[in-house]
């Protein structure tokens, strides 16, 4: 990448300067892909997005790009919450389903009480008659 005959990375691209063999960009900014560096670059800066992926270890640096591009992009749709706002989206999703699995366990506890009502009253009972958990009550 960035070798004679090769064009340079997007990065180097947009910000005019030769890609060198090492270009810590090249690998995640191809040249067909001019848009993912050029809204990186708007938002947190080329030089802050090198020194950022000059600090992680080289497995480490393709999730950060996909990171950084997704982050960036909610940005720009939101400049006031950005990707905050993704994120309480569905954290509120999460609790609205969570309370409604839990309303869904109890009608489903209520159609069971009504079919077997014998068995589930059996059981109940046989609770309250245990003398160790009576005796446990009062002592
Ligand atoms: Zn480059």
């Amino acid at each position: 990448m960035g070798g004679p005959g090769s064009s340079p990375c997007a990065s180097c691209k947009l910000l005019r300067r030769r890609c060198a063999k090492d270009c810590i960009f090249a690998p995640y900014f191809p040249p067909d892909d001019p848009h993912k560096f050029a809204i990186v670059h708007k938002v947190f800066g080329a030089s802050n997005v090198s020194k950022m992926l000059q600090e992680l270890p080289v497995h480490q640096r393709a999730d950060a790009v996909n990171s950084l591009v997704f982050e960036a992009n909610a940005r720009v749709r939101d400049p006031v919450y950005g990707c905050v706002g993704a994120i309480s989206y569905l954290q509120n999703q999460v609790s609205q389903l969570q309370m409604q699995l839990a309303v869904a366990q109890a009608e489903i506890l209520c159609i069971q009480m009504q079919q077997e009502p014998n068995l589930h009253m059996m059981q109940m009972q046989m609770q309250m008659q245990d003398p160790l958990k009576q005796e446990s009550l009062w002592t």
